[in-house]
């Protein structure tokens, strides 16, 4: 499972925050909907050497992959995107064309979603330019192109979506992802699926790493990705480099996953896989992390074979033990609610996620790129062995950064004290909101006897998410955070009641569609508490006022809208723990599904002036091991100094490990 930026971040707008003055530039580039950041690698200077030897060894593993999705992702994009690269770097005209502007342009789309269909919406995006224009030019500049790809860029009914979810439509047929062989449709594919499926106690993912084609009579039959199979020149590049990594790792569990992992390339055993996935889980105290392989199965629209990806890592210590602090204080935190004593667990247990630093993002995690990652996605293997959850925070912080001085704060925070104490406090509050809510917040409470836990039916993940974060809200007021050195002063909190009823209450309309309802469960959960601590703030706590044709939140007394958020946590567990199915569909109709309109409009106008690119993405930092005489490695040197057009022709000459048609 992936957090993306949205879900992780509690709905925080990607603010501003000012946690560390530097001169490091996050922006690198923008076209189109998207904006490409870079991220620092802080502690990476503080690792031992064999630490970032080994961290050296898996970025060049996980560059290596980089192929692997672009095929996955269709099977025209590999002729498509070196077509265009060679296009554009042997084009012999002057490049200050319109024309060459746009092949630009194009080409920087195709790096960004690894492939010709937009990254989020998986919709294809055509070129500006015209195909008449792209035929001269390469005749112009030697290229010589496959004809069969004209077709695949330039006309919008050929392949138009990646993955298609549609109502009636062949999901199989339908999509343009290359998870399936030409002509295999929906019916054979879930009948073969079907028949091979493990039934067994320790199942095997069936199809996870394979595509499946028809053959000249019509059986269906499976391409396994492995060594001497499907992607196997890019697999034995990948092990090239797992090898070496092995040679370095820093404990027995972690020369077990790469061994195992090694082996599951080598031989696309899935047994071998399953190993590599508990001795994965079972790794947890290497300093140093990672994930290399077939992984997610968002894109393949059956949602069974994994795509691609690779994240580099190593624990951040120090955000680590926030966690360890916060967990370490459940039973206080359980004891001090607001609920009523006997909803209340006698014994309650945190749980401490790891925090870690990205080293180098790949595949599937690049350019866009998770926040949060949990693993691995079997649930036998989470139910015997559990699951390791992270939060990248170089990523969040680059986030954070990149956004300050856009204009957000500005445009819809009531006034100069509010923008500052956010500044000031904002990243630091999301943090802890974060870990509140997952650390303690969703383990905290108890069902009465009796009581199901699917009780609350479809309205339970709204539910359940909303009792997390009042929990984490109500605690973030409180002078044990301060107490226990989470958070500088009794102001700090004020900086994420601000943002978040605001957030709640209005900024988070702009990802709505004009004249739609609230369906996404954590935009639900947001509005729910918002409006809720809004309507019940009946002595003026809070109100929205109007200025200059705007409207902005005010908030007038932070205790008194406190006690309410305390008052809606205690009737929020209540509902839970007696399963109370009608009072939480009432609260739910009542608060969290209606937008006003008028509000909306404002919201969308105001936004849309602010001309942000919804789309955010990465370029990775560039690694350079420097050898001593005997050819053992000496040092790795880290620099950020790369461009997005130059990291994407650098990986395209450097890792180019398949040929083009698979
Ligand atoms: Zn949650």
């Amino acid at each position: 499972m992936k957090h993306t930026i949205f879900c992780l971040l509690s709905g925080m707008m990607l603010l501003a925050s000012c946690q560390k003055q530097t001169e490091f530039s996050y922006s690198v580039d923008r076209f189109y909907d998207i904006e490409v950041l870079r991220y620092q690698v802080p502690g990476f200077e503080q690792l031992t050497l064999p630490q970032k030897t080994l961290v050296y060894y898996l970025t060049e593993a996980a560059l290596q992959g980089r192929d692997i999705l672009f095929d996955q992702n269709g099977r025209y994009n590999l002729r498509i995107r070196r077509t265009l690269e060679a296009l554009y770097t042997q084009y012999p005209y002057a490049k200050d064309t319109e024309e060459y502007q746009q092949l630009e342009n194009y080409l920087k789309r195709v790096w960004f979603s690894n492939g010709i269909h937009h990254h989020y919406s998986s919709d294809k995006f055509l070129p500006e330019f015209t195909q008449e224009w792209f035929v001269e030019a390469c005749a112009a500049a030697r290229v010589y192109y496959d004809e069969a790809i004209l077709p695949v860029m330039f006309d919008p009914v050929v392949m138009p979506k990646r993955t298609t979810q549609a109502d009636g439509v062949d999901l199989v047929l339908g999509s343009a992802g290359n998870y399936y062989g030409e002509g295999v449709t929906q019916a054979e594919a879930e009948a073969w699926y079907e028949s091979h499926k493990d039934t067994s106690d320790e199942p095997l993912w069936i199809g996870l790493n394979s595509q499946l084609c028809k053959d000249s009579t019509g059986a269906i039959y499976e391409r396994v990705y492995k060594m001497g199979g499907l992607y196997g020149t890019a697999l034995e590049k990948v092990n090239y480099w797992l090898e070496k990594a092995l040679s370095v790792a820093e404990t027995d569990e972690q020369r077990e996953v790469i061994a195992h992992l090694i082996e599951f390339n080598r031989s696309g055993n899935l047994r071998s896989f399953n190993a590599y996935c508990i001795a994965w889980v079972k790794d947890l105290q290497s300093k140093v992390d990672f994930v290399n392989g077939f992984t997610e199965t968002y894109t393949d629209p059956l949602g069974i074979t994994g795509t691609w990806e690779s994240l580099v890592n190593f624990k951040d210590e120090e955000a680590t033990h926030r966690t360890e602090i916060i967990s370490a204080n459940a039973q206080w935190f359980e004891d001090h609610s607001t609920t009523d004593p006997i909803y209340k667990k006698e014994e309650v247990k945190g749980v401490s996620a790891k925090v870690i630093t990205a080293a180098i993002l790949a595949g599937d995690c690049y350019p866009a790129t998770p926040i949060g990652i949990n693993l691995p996605n079997a649930n036998w293997i989470r139910k015997a062995y559990g699951s390791k959850s992270v939060t990248i925070d170089n990523l969040v912080q680059a986030y954070n950064e990149s956004a300050k001085g856009n204009g957000f704060n500005e445009e819809f925070m009531i006034d100069d004290e509010i923008r500052q104490r956010y500044e000031q406090y904002g990243a630091r509050c999301g943090d802890l909101h974060t870990d509140l809510h997952e650390c303690v917040g969703h383990g905290s409470g108890k069902l009465m006897p009796g009581v199901s836990k699917d009780a609350l039916k479809e309205h339970a993940s709204t539910i359940e998410e909303t009792r997390a974060d009042l929990f984490a809200l109500y605690f973030l007021a409180d002078a044990k955070l301060v107490e226990l050195g989470l958070l500088p002063n009794q102001e700090a909190y004020k900086a994420a009641y601000y943002q978040q009823l605001m957030n709640g209450l209005m900024t988070q309309l702009v990802r709505i569609e004009p004249g739609k309802d609230i369906e996404e469960a954590h935009m639900r959960n947001r509005q729910l508490i918002a409006a809720w601590v809004y309507d019940h703030c009946e002595n003026g706590e809070m109100a929205i006022v109007e200025r200059d044709g705007k409207h902005y939140l005010q908030i007038n007394d932070y205790d008194g809208v406190r006690r309410v958020v305390g008052n809606m946590l205690a009737e929020i567990q209540r509902i839970t723990s007696e399963g109370d199915y009608a009072a939480a569909k009432e609260m739910v109709e009542a608060y969290a599904v209606k937008v006003d309109q008028d509000l909306h409009q404002e919201m969308l106008t105001r936004y849309a002036a602010l001309n942000l690119a919804p789309y955010k993405g990465f370029v990775n930092p560039v690694y350079r091991a420097i050898y001593d005489k005997k050819g053992n490695i000496k040092d790795v040197k880290i620099d950020y100094s790369e461009g997005y057009v130059a990291q994407h022709l650098r990986y395209s000459n450097d890792y180019s490990t398949l040929p083009d048609i698979n």
